[in-house]
């Protein structure tokens, strides 16, 4: 387990829009997010993090073994590393990330379930 990923601190935690990985403001500017930093880059870029996680999200789920977990299937997050994930996550991608994601053939799929 690696404990970089899980958040440290309760206050100014952040949900990413894309995976919903949950870390404070400083992870994501210091690390970026662990599954999607590929094509998100928020790494020393705080107004990316601002625009690619949200702090408006619903229930906490911790995953440890994503490969055995059914909530992790069922919440599809199964393929993506360890840590605290989101059920729900409010907010939208800027279009411009949404069309890099696309060239990049990664469908992206909005955490918001509260509006399904
Ligand atoms: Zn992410």
């Amino acid at each position: 387990m690696t404990l970089e990923s899980i958040p440290k601190d309760q206050r100014g935690l952040r949900a990413c829009l894309v995976c919903s990985l949950i870390k404070s403001l400083d992870q994501f500017e210091c690390e970026g997010c662990d599954n999607c930093e590929d094509f998100l880059r928020m790494k020393n870029d705080k107004d990316k993090v601002y625009d690619c996680t949200s702090t408006n999200f619903d229930g906490m789920i911790s995953m440890m073994s994503p490969g055995d977990s059914w909530v992790a299937k069922w919440q599809r997050i199964n393929r993506f590393c360890k840590g605290v994930y989101a059920i729900s996550v409010s907010g939208r991608l800027p279009a411009g990330i949404i069309r890099e994601m696309k060239s990049r053939g990664i469908v992206y799929r909005p955490r918001d379930t509260s509006q399904r």
